[in-house]
């Protein structure tokens, strides 16, 4: 169980797969972080960019369903490239800009059985 000040839930992964398959949702990658996933693929990083980035440079592609070109489907969903996947996907969901934006803590809330609201008692308590 993870928890981080500043947000109002703890968190423990399920292996839901739905953080990695949000419609109109979508995963940057840094050149250093695709520099990573290329060699753990054990391809080059022109390679990499070809199969796996969009054509603007920075985002994964996406395969079935909205779904991450890099998850893997089954009876618990997985990242296939785990190890080295993007920073983003390491801090969810503690994205900096959950504490501010209500609408993507409550889109988080709805996507995520993993993610534990805090109990909030009745005023006053
Ligand atoms: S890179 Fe891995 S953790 Fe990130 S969205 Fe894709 S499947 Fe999910």
């Amino acid at each position: 169980m993870r928890r981080e000040p500043g947000f109002p839930w703890s968190f423990a992964c399920r292996r839901s797969g739905n953080c990695c398959s949000i419609p109109g949702g979508f995963v940057r990658v840094t050149n250093v972080e695709a520099t990573a996933i290329a060699r753990g693929l054990g391809i080059e990083l022109a390679a990499f960019y070809s199969r796996y980035v969009q054509g603007d440079g920075q985002t994964l592609k996406e395969g079935l369903g909205h779904r991450c070109v890099f998850l893997q489907d089954g009876r618990e969903a997985g990242c296939t490239i785990y190890e080295s996947r993007p920073q983003k996907c390491r801090d969810w969901p503690f994205w900096p800009e959950a504490r501010t934006d209500a609408k993507l803590r409550e889109l988080m809330l709805r996507t995520c059985p993993g993610i534990a609201p805090d109990a909030v008692g009745p005023a006053g308590c």
